[in-house]
């Protein structure tokens, strides 16, 4: 055997580390399950680099013509892929839907990996297919409320399926729409289905010219790429017009039957359970009728918001969601699971089938692979993540969770509303809340009908400059984001978002967050230019803004 063959072998084959030769790598593990967040802070450093500096380190697309030690790799991961990584386990980083992680999860994902399962069939997978059923069906569950029986007879059948588990959000709503959609262009006299004889062929053969998806302008753009990707068309995305954050139930009955006069159908409604931007929740109960009258398919997005249901106290706020056809779930959202944890949910067990499909060598008619009615092929048994979660945490400790994110967001609205320099744009229905930094002396001009489209213009660039540097000092991070809202009409704000999701985050830091931002405001060019404006506005109007 030469040297190269006796090495690669001992990749393979040997399981445990050598001192001498993987010591980084075993540092690194050994730290890792010591203290994460402590490993993180050390090796995280949040230095003033740009995304062209550290796109450096990666710019030679040469193949790698060496092996190289596994040491030697891992130290140099250290030096430049983890010490420019962000620090999501900040307390300070309350700006996505990306956060800690419960510390189990580190060795859990070792097992994981370890294992290495394809869910994609039995063979692969065996306990880990049962496991997946459980899970899909202990969530349907919390959705739907079904009796036992139902479960007794559908959780383990070859036949159904009530979900499918996959990567995340974007895929559950691609799956749920495809479902629908092939439920709407089913198989009928002289016509085999959509799926076999595609979107042109049953248009012609249900005799329709297009199909719409009702759904609020806040809708996430996962719903833009299904549409797309089924054939459905970007344009027939139909939005309401109001501002006010959610889909209205008068107006998407008005869109629905217009566009169904005009010769054409309504695929889907998609009501948003706690939308991405601004954390809302659309009135299910009443959409779900309306979807009822247009004949459509109900669709909930709730990749973040469904983990409410845990919650006693704020479930009722989903109210309507157990009458959708299919939902769609975010486990690495709030509910703490690593990433690649999604799932689209069907009412009806059998759903699924209008996208079964079979193959010969695997997914066999009968089988009880999960990959007949999955979007994705082979797939990890991410689903082991969120059994262990939900046993670990118990409802009891999810809603706990829920209900402290939500509180915590709520004492930050109120913060930032007895605040004269913020102004709250948008509520916490949810852990979600958008605001922003408006000086005192700005404010008085922006209840005035000629000045408040300037004095936004300028409180724009002043959000997005006190957002990226409080970004690039890496002390914490809010995000930002454009949307119109009802009280500056024709305006589009640019405004800062904050996703309370850290458990460890206290009032305390919300606080200092507040503090640094105003600290920042006030070193900006843009908040010189706002200033001169309202100097210089004030000066020349007729007197009554003292
Ligand atoms: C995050 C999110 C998605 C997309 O989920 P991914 O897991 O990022 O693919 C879809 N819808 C809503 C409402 C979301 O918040």
């Amino acid at each position: 055997m030469s040297n190269a063959e006796a090495s690669l072998e001992h990749l393979f084959r040997v399981f445990t580390m050598p001192e001498h030769q993987d010591s980084t790598l075993s540092l690194i593990e050994k730290n890792l399950s010591d203290n994460l967040s402590d490993f993180l802070s050390r090796h995280v450093v949040a230095k003033r680099h740009s995304l062209e500096d550290i796109e450096r380190d990666f710019a030679d697309a040469s193949m790698p013509e060496r092996p190289e030690f596994v040491s030697a790799h891992a130290q140099k991961l250290l030096d430049t892929l983890v010490a420019h990584s962000v620090n999501t386990y900040a307390p300070t980083f309350i700006g996505h839907m990306t956060s800690a992680l419960p510390y189990f999860h580190l060795s859990l994902s070792k097992l994981l990996v370890g294992l290495n399962q394809n869910l994609v069939k039995i063979e692969t997978s065996k306990a880990f297919t049962p496991l997946e059923r459980q899970v899909l069906g202990m969530m349907h569950h919390m959705v739907f409320s079904n009796e036992t029986s139902f479960y007794d007879e559908y959780l383990h059948s070859a036949q159904h399926s009530l979900g499918a588990f996959c990567s995340g959000g974007t895929v559950a709503n691609m799956t749920a729409l495809w479902v629908a959609r092939n439920a709407k262009l089913a198989p009928k006299l002289g016509f085999k289905g959509v799926s076999q004889e595609g979107i042109f062929a049953a248009y012609k053969a249900y005799e329709i010219t297009d199909l719409g998806i009702i759904c609020s302008p806040r809708a996430h753009y996962s719903v833009g790429k299904a549409v797309d990707l089924l054939g459905v068309g970007r344009k027939n995305i139909l939005h309401n017009s109001d501002s006010n954050h959610s889909l209205t139930p008068d107006e998407a009955l008005k869109i629905g039957r217009q566009f169904q006069a005009e010769g054409k159908d309504i695929l889907a409604i998609v009501g948003i359970a706690g939308t991405t931007e601004t954390g809302h929740i659309d009135p299910l109960d009443e959409l779900a009728d309306v979807a009822q009258e247009l004949g459509c398919w109900f669709h909930v997005d709730a990749a973040w918001g469904g983990a409410t249901l845990f919650s006693n106290t704020h479930k009722v706020k989903m109210r309507g969601i157990e009458r959708a056809d299919s939902v769609t779930l975010d486990a690495h959202k709030q509910m703490y699971v690593p990433m690649g944890a999604g799932m689209a949910l069907f009412k009806d067990a059998h759903a699924a089938n209008a996208v079964r499909h079979h193959a010969q060598y695997i997914l066999r008619q009968g089988s009880k692979d999960l990959g007949a009615t999955t979007l994705e092929g082979s797939r990890n048994g991410m689903a082991m993540m969120v059994y262990s979660s939900l046993h670990i945490l118990g409802r009891e400790g999810y809603e706990l969770l829920i209900d402290q994110s939500i509180d915590k967001a709520q004492q930050f609205a109120s913060m930032i509303e007895d605040d004269d320099e913020f102004e709250l744009i948008t509520y916490p229905e949810l852990s979600l809340l958008t605001y922003r930094y408006v000086p005192a002396e700005a404010k008085a001009l922006l209840s005035d009908p000629a000045h408040y489209r300037s004095i936004n213009e300028l409180l724009n660039r002043l959000t997005k400059a006190i957002q990226k540097s409080q970004r690039e000092a890496g002390r914490s991070f809010v995000s930002r984001t454009r949307f119109e809202v009802n009280k500056y009409p024709d305006d589009v704000l640019t405004v800062f978002r904050v996703v309370i999701a850290n458990p460890l985050t206290t009032v305390n830091h919300l606080r200092d967050i507040l503090a640094e931002q105003k600290n920042i405001a006030v070193q900006t060019e843009a908040y010189q230019a706002l200033m001169n404006f309202v100097t210089q506005t004030m000066a020349t109007s007729a007197v009554g803004y003292r």
